[in-house]
């Protein structure tokens, strides 16, 4: 059977510990790709550049999006943050299934490119869970905080786009049904080929 390269896309306001389930994802599964995205945003404690993202100048994403290098791109509170359209479609015509990390204007963006792509919400158990998550973290100021949470009610209105919601209130749990979603779709009709009877 051949199959075709997947492209995930996983959303979810920020504090909802997105990039702690998509880590653990990626150290379970091993046959999964991720995209590094590039921002304008300052790297916090402990991010290096390649790893969480290639931190860029403004100047040099702008020359980016001049250059089409981006599949997509948004800004997201006053940082620009946006997707290197080379590395997502390398994987997708080997067949691999890619994991893309981005805000609710970037799915939108791939979905109108890529119907085909699996839509994944993360949400919250809670409202105040994901304020606590957020102040826990401690890297960002109050007003950060709050513009965050803002913009959090703004991001949940949108689940009803994306094709799977999962509750991040146990991250095992969470794990375990995003594998089985990606596990689900990869076997899915739509992205096997079935052998002809030539081959
Ligand atoms: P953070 O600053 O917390 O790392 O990310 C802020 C928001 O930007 C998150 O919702 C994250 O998913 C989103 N984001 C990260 N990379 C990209 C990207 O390449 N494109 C878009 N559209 N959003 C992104």
């Amino acid at each position: 059977m051949q199959k075709k390269g997947m492209l995930v896309v996983i959303s979810g306001p920020a504090g909802v510990g997105k990039g702690t389930l998509c880590r653990a994802l990626l150290t379970q599964s091993t046959d999964l790709e991720y995209s590094v995205s590039v921002t304008t945003r300052p790297s916090r404690p402990g991010e290096t550049d390649g790893k969480e993202y290639y931190f860029r100048s403004k100047e040099e994403f702008l020359k980016m999006i001049e250059d089409g290098e981006l599949l997509e791109w948004a800004e997201f509170l006053g940082n620009f943050y946006g997707t290197p359209r080379f590395h997502v479609q390398a994987m997708l015509n080997q067949g691999k299934t890619i994991i893309l990390e981005i805000d609710i204007q970037g799915a939108k963006q791939v979905k109108s490119q890529c119907s085909e792509g699996v839509f994944i919400f993360i949400v919250p158990p809670s409202f105040t869970v994901l304020s606590e998550r957020l102040r826990g973290r401690g890297t960002e100021s109050e007003e950060v905080i709050q513009n965050r949470l803002a913009r959090a009610v703004e991001e949940l209105e949108n689940v009803k786009d994306y094709d799977y919601i999962i509750e991040n209130n146990d991250i095992d749990v969470a794990v375990e049904r995003l594998k089985s979603i990606i596990v689900a779709e990869n076997s899915s009709t739509k992205r096997v080929a079935f052998f002809s009877k030539e081959e």
